[in-house]
């Protein structure tokens, strides 16, 4: 462009980000010393962001996203703000179950759901599936957050998908009848309030327990290591897992360079910072976890269609609706 001259960058990529600058700045800046293509962050909520992206339409200045919930990747690609990743590296390093069909978007990390417990406290035995958390003998013990939030409009659209919907809605009113409260606050609530006695179990990811063991803040790092994982439905279906991903806009002009950004971050290197930093599982089989997360144990995951998934979620959250799942 005419009068730019002073960009010392011949190159640029424009990401929104769902996903905290802290925790990914770093990784960019690393891909700019490296290719010289300037990378400009904009980060904030996922959904803002998405809608973002849609009132922008053809101008919007935005490359690639980045997402922290397979339900809001596959909405935008729903919405047709994406277009296909044709890298050839990129579709080799991601395996198919980790990417949409028509590849408008890739995972980048995986995290998991399980249940949380204080250890010492409660019988972890008590409980061995998803479904226990509906049952009678469970009455008052269950912090959960609401029905808004997108983690579990994911998890109940899993259970749809492999149970039906009228054994997860009858699910879903066990569970209500069984919440400590009135859900509120994030998963970091959840796990503080089994903690502060409010509640004996908790539905969190993966990735918060594994960022409070790792938090430079003792209060925070004694509550965490007071907390037991359940792995649920080990010897069925598996446990609830979703990802994080990112998907190249529409009307990305540096097309190229996303997908260059998309390249690197599939790398070891940076599959192993990445999820590192974030306490989430790699994509990249063999890239090693963070010590928290491998401290939590191997379990056996849920196999499931996450296009399929991210299409539910909206039943989900009436189905949760009609349980009385604020
Ligand atoms: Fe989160």
């Amino acid at each position: 462009m005419l009068g730019t001259t002073a960009n010392s960058f011949a190159d640029e990529v424009n990401v929104y980000s769902g996903r905290q600058e802290a925790l990914i700045k770093p990784l960019l800046d690393e891909f700019t010393e490296r290719t010289n293509i300037k990378v400009n962050l904009v980060t904030g909520k996922g959904d803002a962001l998405i809608s973002r992206l849609s009132s922008e339409g053809e101008l919007s200045p935005a490359d690639l996203i980045l997402m922290a919930d397979a339900g809001r990747l596959v909405r935008a690609n729903k919405m047709g703000l994406t277009q296909s990743i044709e890298s050839a590296v990129i579709l080799q390093r991601v395996p198919q179950a980790l990417r949409a069909s028509n590849n408008h978007w890739i995972a980048l990390t995986k995290r998991a759901r399980p249940i949380m417990y204080v250890k010492g406290k409660v019988d972890p035995v008590s409980i061995s599936s998803v479904q226990d958390l509906g049952d009678e003998s469970l009455k008052g013990q269950i912090c959960i957050r609401s029905s808004s939030n997108i983690y579990n409009q994911s998890m109940l659209a899993s259970m749809i998908m492999l149970n039906g919907e009228n054994e997860t809605r009858e699910w879903a009113k066990g569970v209500v009848k069984n919440f400590a409260r009135t859900p509120k606050g994030g998963d970091r609530d959840q796990i503080k309030a089994i903690v502060a006695g409010e509640c004996n179990f908790a539905v969190a990811n993966t990735y918060y327990l594994g960022g409070m063991l790792a938090s430079q803040d003792d209060e925070t790092r004694e509550i965490a290591e007071q907390v037991g994982v359940i792995w649920p439905d080990q010897e069925g279906q598996g446990t609830h897992v979703n990802v994080s991903g990112a998907a190249i806009t529409k009307y990305a002009q540096n097309k190229d360079e996303a997908q260059m950004l998309l390249s690197f971050m599939l790398e070891e290197a940076s599959q192993r910072w990445y999820a590192e930093v974030n306490h989430e599982y790699p994509i990249i089989e063999g890239v090693k976890w963070s010590d928290e997360l491998t401290s939590l144990g191997k379990f056996k995951a849920q196999s499931i269609d996450l296009e399929r998934m991210g299409e539910l979620n909206a039943q989900a959250l009436k189905l949760m609706d009609q349980a009385g799942w604020r």
